[in-house]
């Protein structure tokens, strides 16, 4: 869900990097990508990620819990990105639930700047 507001900003600007890169192949790409419950891929460069474990995880936890119920995901889903990327529009975004899931988010800001 974070990705579909990025602008550039982040915990770092090696995380801001990472993450303009990441997205772009996902965009262009459209690979498969699956669905995990821990640190990944987009937390490569994440100065939270200590080791592997994330030192915000129960937030991170309970964001990505209830968008993954709300778009009939689980942990280890496979899919296109660009069908994750539809579904977290459809059952998230477009319904106007994204505020309640993250509002208490740092970021929120970031992302309540923009209308679905
Ligand atoms: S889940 Fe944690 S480690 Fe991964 S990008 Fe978010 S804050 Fe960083």
């Amino acid at each position: 869900m974070c990705l579909t507001f990025f602008e550039g900003k982040g915990y770092s600007s090696a995380f801001t990097a990472h993450t303009a890169v990441l997205l772009a192949r996902l965009e262009g790409e459209d690979p498969l990508i699956r669905i995990v419950s821990h640190t990944d891929e987009v937390c490569a460069a994440c100065p939270n990620n200590e080791g592997g474990v994330c030192r915000t995880a129960e937030k991170v936890n309970r964001y990505d819990g209830a968008v993954l119920a709300l778009c009939g995901l689980c942990d280890g889903a496979e899919l296109r990105w660009s069908d994750f990327a539809r579904l977290v529009r459809w059952h998230v975004l477009d319904a106007g639930k994204r505020d309640g899931i993250c509002g208490d988010c740092e970021w929120n800001s970031v992302c309540a700047e923009h209308r679905f």
